[in-house]
């Protein structure tokens, strides 16, 4: 009857239908076909052949052809994970985090099982871990304590020609590491520049080029320069969504979280304001502190009738590849370190991208297809005002942290230190000279008992000083929360732009009591801790769920760490402000800065005028504190003073009485300002 099969159709359909089956492939084999289409597949063989004859191997390919993800599987495949760990680094924790995650889905295996990552204050690795991805400087602090990499087999240095200051640190160690390690194999990986380099620093070690794949990218420059990148910035991405074909997505290089928050915002605003005239447009943000929930997105395939844009800081630069982009806008700027060797101030500036990265920028709208690239600056800037090269950070950073941890890897002499650029020596030496000011070094320039305590901590020297000086004053419990909420590189506090004075009056509550910026932090900790760290409540109090909790997983590392040198972290003395501050000032004393009769500060230092920065609690006070400490300076259109705390000019003489002389902190109302004692002894 009706809807009835005959007995023999119905066995034909259930074949077909099995055959069907077997055509559609599961998600894990559509992975595995696309790991074969990658540009680097059809090298494996010889790739791995190169690997077997040498030790150090230069890895040469564009952003995109499969380094990071294939080349520890490969060598996983043919089995040295059996000899030791194969290694990975990256010079960013979004980076390292997730590849892993990646290479996981790829091998079918739980993250932090078989393919695990450690980046700082997280660590997601087991005993049964073959692949390790991890930053750079996770490696360094691994060296620590195996100078011999004993556990690995495989080491691979990604991203080489990023030039980070702990890849540059790395290679200095690991040329010397490989010397008496002729096991451990080295794999020197880097996008397409200076590759030359690198072969001739390993003792010209072999170049492996794996061919690239690219389209022709056609690039545009503005015919002026542009005021506000920000807004030209959305502006291009509007233009293009509503004037080019859809199958292709955006991507927008900008400088920060603030600023992509900020493009986000105007772009969410007005892509609404259009309404159903354009198509839908998926924003998604990607920037070094992106909780690894939102990271996901960025990878999820664009809906259809929809476009993605993605605002990303230079990350994108070759650090992630996001497949699909056909459209680049580049801002032009980045953040940089940057520090000026003179006055020992280093300072995050937002910096001109040198001609290299604009290149490297451009090169990923043409992956897949032609693509285009708008640069939002002219084509005579580009030609006159961008350098052709970016500057290692080696040479625009202060080396205190270098140098604590080449001298607790026992490297004496850095002046001899085999740098594949060198640092200028008056950097070196001022960084010495802090370290010996911070009581981290002795007078021959050794490592002292508290540098040797200072260097455990994956913080700056100044802030590990901080630490270990608390358990003096006794509020070691404090100065770890402070401590961590500073380590979070941006602020906790949210301020959405219809709700700004809440979140102004929200913050400034913290800040009642005084201490500045740093009680504040504190206090704010305090409260959330006292709540059962609860999410409600920082709501409430326009807190950052999702940094706040990071300042709780650093605080527990903290706290482990303290154990290791022998630091009670329970001891608290939460209602002296002056015992937390004095502790802070340890750390800072270099830092500080004092009212001038004009109503400015300037730094005691170098006499330099510095401003508090408008986000600071102090920022509005209308008697601002004669003397203060800062955190970091900030240049953008002043020289700002990033977390200010008021101090008493008392506490300088007595913590560093090696630094500050009784006549530097006492005339407080001659014209002059107090002169600096030789801090060389
Ligand atoms: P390279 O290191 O040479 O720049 P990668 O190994 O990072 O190349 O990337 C190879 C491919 O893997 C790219 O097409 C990239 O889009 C893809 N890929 C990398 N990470 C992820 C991820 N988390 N999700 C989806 N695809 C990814
Ligand atoms: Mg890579």
């Amino acid at each position: 009857g009706k809807g009835k099969l005959s007995p023999e159709i119905g066995k034909e359909l259930a074949v077909v239908k099995k055959e069907q089956e077997a055509l559609v492939l599961t998600e894990h084999e559509k992975i595995l076909e696309g790991r074969r289409k990658l540009p680097v597949f059809p090298y494996r063989e010889e790739f791995l052949a190169a690997v077997k004859d040498q030790q150090i191997l230069v890895l040469v390919g564009e952003t995109g052809s499969g380094k990071t993800t294939q080349i520890p599987q490969y060598l996983h495949e043919i089995g040295y994970s059996e000899l030791g760990k194969i290694g990975c680094t990256q010079p960013r924790r979004v980076a390292a985090m997730s590849v892993a995650a990646r290479v996981a889905q790829e091998m079918d295996v739980r993250l932090g099982h078989e393919v695990g990552y450690s980046i700082r204050f997280e660590n997601c690795t087991s005993k049964s871990t073959l692949i390790q991805y991890m930053t750079d400087g996770m490696l360094l602090r691994e060296i620590l304590t195996e100078p011999d990499l004993a556990s690995y087999s495989c080491m691979v240095i990604d991203e080489a020609h990023e030039r980070t200051l702990h890849s540059d640190i790395l290679f200095g160690l690991v040329k010397d590491i490989v010397r008496f390690r002729k096991d451990l194999k080295l794999i020197i990986s880097s996008a397409t520049m200076d590759a030359e380099k690198f072969s001739k620093y390993f003792d010209d070690a072999s170049i492996f080029m794996i061919p690239g794949r690219m389209f022709p990218v056609d690039i545009f420059y503005t015919k002026s320069p542009e005021a506000d990148y920000v807004d030209a910035a959305v502006v291009t991405c509007l233009q293009i969504h509503v004037s080019q074909p859809l199958n292709g997505d955006i991507l927008v290089f900008l400088t920060g979280q603030e600023e992509i928050e900020t493009a986000s915002e105007i772009l969410t605003q007005r892509t609404r304001n259009l309404g159903s005239r354009i198509k839908e447009l998926m924003i998604c943000p990607v920037y070094a502190n992106l909780p690894s929930e939102q990271q996901a997105k960025i990878f999820e395939k664009t809906p259809k009738g929809a476009r993605k844009v993605v605002l990303a800081t230079n990350i994108a630069e070759t650090s992630l590849t996001i497949n699909g982009i056909c459209y680049v806008i580049d801002t032009g700027f980045n953040k940089q370190k940057s520090f000026n060797a003179k006055t020992g101030m280093e300072s995050l500036v937002v910096t001109p991208v040198s001609q290299a990265a604009a290149n490297q920028r451009a090169g990923r709208a043409g992956r897949t297809q032609p693509g285009k690239c708008f640069r939002l600056f002219t084509a005579w800037s580009f030609q006159h005002e961008l350098e052709p090269n970016t500057i290692p950070e080696i040479l625009r950073t202060n080396l205190g942290n270098v140098v604590l941890m080449l001298k607790s890897l026992g490297i004496n002499d850095l002046l001899h230190f085999d740098f594949m650029d060198r640092p200028p020596a008056d950097a070196l030496i001022r960084a010495l000279e802090q370290l010996y000011a911070l009581g981290a070094l002795n007078d021959h320039g050794e490592l002292t008992k508290l540098g040797r305590r200072m260097a455990e901590f994956p913080l700056e020297p100044m802030l590990s000083k901080a630490v270990i000086v608390s358990e003096k004053y006794e509020c070691v419990s404090e100065v770890l929360s402070t401590v961590s909420m500073l380590s979070l590189g941006a602020s906790v506090f949210y301020r959405p732009k219809d709700k700004a004075i809440h979140a102004d009056t929200a913050r400034l509550n913290f800040a009642r009591g005084g201490g500045g910026d740093h009680i504040s932090l504190l206090r704010c900790y305090s409260e959330w801790a006292a709540t059962d760290y609860n999410n409600g409540w920082c709501i409430e109090n326009f807190v950052q769920v999702k940094s706040i909790r990071r300042a709780r997983d650093i605080r527990e590392q903290l706290e482990g760490l303290c154990e290791r040198v022998e630091i009670d972290h329970k001891v608290s003395k939460p209602d002296d402000l002056d015992a937390i501050l004095k502790a802070i000032t340890a750390g800072f004393f270099y830092n500080v800065a004092r009212l001038g009769r004009t109503g400015d500060y300037r730094t005691v230092k170098q006499h330099k005028t510095v401003f508090i920065h408008p986000s600071s609690v102090l920022a509005k006070e209308e008697q601002p504190p004669p003397w203060l400490l800062y955190f970091e300076l900030a240049f953008t259109t002043k020289e700002f003073m990033r977390q200010v705390a008021p101090i008493k000019p008392e506490w300088l003489v007595e913590i560093a009485p090696h630094y500050y002389q009784q006549s530097d902190v006492e005339d407080s109302n001659t014209k002059k300002m107090p002169k600096m004692r030789k801090n060389r002894r």
